[in-house]
């Protein structure tokens, strides 16, 4: 049987409750147990379908095609592990459940309810990870205590610990300490509110991690334990570092896991931290580093950091491996558009993914600006596209060349519909063709990559782009071309698929490496 660790957040939002998941996660891993990981979102989307960038950051795709936000992404490179769909449940897709059931007669009559059916439904989800493999299941609720929105599952996570046992489960509940600048003093009163307004629902946290910009006083700690009723040992701090990395070495220094283990009546054991505290060094020893390598992420959500979680992280971590420190900036490609030659300033250029028309002619922009002068460039889905479309019109003479997303009847559509029309969406595997630079870097001849679009490479034009030096690097196992690389160009390769989902803080994605290796080799 799994045991299970809830994990709420108080005060306020945005403090960072999914990396402390995720490293509490990583922390029992690392001690040698088996984990799983489920963050239930209390909105009421069905999954991220048409969930913009703009609200959680990234989609995120599984390897079985399940989507997810941005906090996704952080447990599955925290933990080096793969996801699945039954990673990210929202109240959508809870409530839709429940309202099959009742169309589908199942309830017998009842009037159907938030408590039990909804509650049971949340619970029933959770328990569908537990599993003889897995040691511990470690569980977010999105939110904040006192949302309306969240409320049925803090509910349904304090029916299981009767269900489970007390040696069982565990509620980590993480809080906001402010420090009154006048007075240098942290304030405990937030949390405790926090903390009463759990206990008002039933739930005594066993361990509270206390986000702040200083490290907590002794007398602070001390309240903390008195008012919230939790032992010393429990209260854990969490303050604010320089990346994100650091996190969990953090908060191992306190015992966080020891803490939880000794809860759930685990043994306590050496976890095997060398490779991330070998990171973590990396982390700090690039980030004074002078010398800095500036890489362009072009894409049109530039607003929101998050948009491009999983490129940016693949980048830097791609640079760790390098010992380079790498510049990341989102650049517009609204802003590209109107002026390539921002892209001067850049040593790389990634083009990223997308949806829609808007900025699709600034991500054409970028794409000629690489090629025509040599800058290393790796495009991704609408990227990838955009680089292909470019090709076509200017050095193909294609005049009027689109994706059929665009121009669905146009007079060259080298980007057309897949084939039967759908979301292309998960791991698929992907033959890379021997003797092209792709199969030099991936090393291997058939990959899985995770897809998340609607639009696919033509392949009737092939012969035509290679005669003229872009030559098709991967197919689908049907012969759908799915990346592209002019080898003239020290570093020009577009794919489909999504690579940065796959690249991971201690095994960074080969793409990526590469394209950080060709820039640091190729820097001024
Ligand atoms: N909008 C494009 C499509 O659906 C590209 C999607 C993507 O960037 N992955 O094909």
């Amino acid at each position: 049987m799994s045991k299970y660790i809830f994990v709420t957040g108080g005060v306020v939002s945005g403090l960072g409750k999914g990396i402390t998941a995720a490293s509490i996660a990583m922390l029992i891993k690392a001690q040698g147990y088996t984990v799983d990981m489920i963050k239930f979102d209390p909105y009421f989307n069905v999954d991220a379908l048409y969930l913009s960038p703009y609200q959680h950051g990234e989609v995120f795709v599984t390897e079985d095609g399940g989507e997810g936000d941005v906090v996704l992404g952080h447990y599955e490179r925290f933990l080096g592990q793969s996801l699945t769909e039954n990673s990210n449940i929202t109240s959508g897709k809870i409530y839709s459940a429940v309202i099959k059931r009742e169309r589908d007669g199942a309830y017998d009559g009842e009037s159907v309810q938030v408590v039990p059916h909804i509650t049971d439904e949340i619970k029933r989800t959770l328990y569908t990870l537990n599993r003889p493999e897995t040691d511990v299941v470690i569980c977010e609720i999105g939110g904040v205590v006192g949302d309306i929105e969240n409320h049925p599952y803090l509910e349904a996570i304090r029916q299981c610990r009767g269900e489970l046992g007390k040696g069982n489960a565990v509620y980590i509940h993480i809080t906001y300490v402010p420090i009154i600048e006048m007075s240098g003093e942290h304030k405990t009163k937030p949390t405790q509110n926090s903390v009463k307004e759990l206990q008002n629902i039933g739930i005594q946290p066993d361990i509270i991690v206390c986000r702040s910009d200083e490290p907590l006083d002794d007398g602070a700690k001390k309240k903390l334990s008195l008012f919230c009723n939790v032992d010393k040992d429990g209260i854990i701090e969490s303050v604010t570092t320089d990346n994100i990395y650091q996190v969990p070495l953090k908060l191992h220094e306190q015992s966080f896991e020891g803490v939880a283990l000794r809860k759930l009546k685990m043994e306590e054991r050496e976890p095997k931290l060398d490779d991330w505290r070998d990171m973590c060094t990396r982390a700090e020893a690039t980030a004074s580093k002078e010398d800095r390598l500036k890489v362009a992420v072009v894409g049109k959500y530039v607003e929101k950091t998050t948009a491009y979680q999983s490129v940016t992280d693949a980048i830097t971590t791609a640079g760790l491996l390098k010992n380079e420190a790498v510049d990341i900036t989102l650049v517009s490609s609204e802003d590209v558009e109107k002026n390539p030659d921002i892209l001067s300033a850049y040593n790389g250029i990634v083009i990223g993914s997308g949806f829609g028309a808007r900025g699709f002619d600034g991500k054409i922009a970028a794409a000629k600006y690489a090629r025509e002068n040599d800058v290393p460039c790796l495009m991704i889905g609408l990227g990838a596209q955009a680089g292909i479309i470019e090709f076509a019109r200017d050095v193909l003479g294609m005049t009027g060349a689109d994706s059929q997303e665009f121009t669905p009847d146009g007079p060259y559509s080298v980007v057309c519909s897949v084939d039967p029309p759908m979301l292309k969406k998960g791991a698929f595997p992907t033959v890379i063709t021997p003797g092209t630079y792709l199969s030099r870097i991936y090393g291997e001849q058939m990959v899985m990559e995770r897809h998340r679009h609607r639009y696919d490479i033509a392949g009737i034009y092939e012969q035509l782009f290679l005669k003229n030096g872009l030559v098709f690097c991967a197919h689908s196992p049907t012969g759908v071309p799915e990346a592209f690389e002019v080898s003239t160009n020290k570093f020009f390769i577009g794919t489909i698929f999504n690579p940065e989902y796959r690249s991971r803080l201690l095994t960074t994605h080969p793409l990526f490496a590469e394209f950080v290796k060709v820039i640091s080799l190729g820097k001024a």
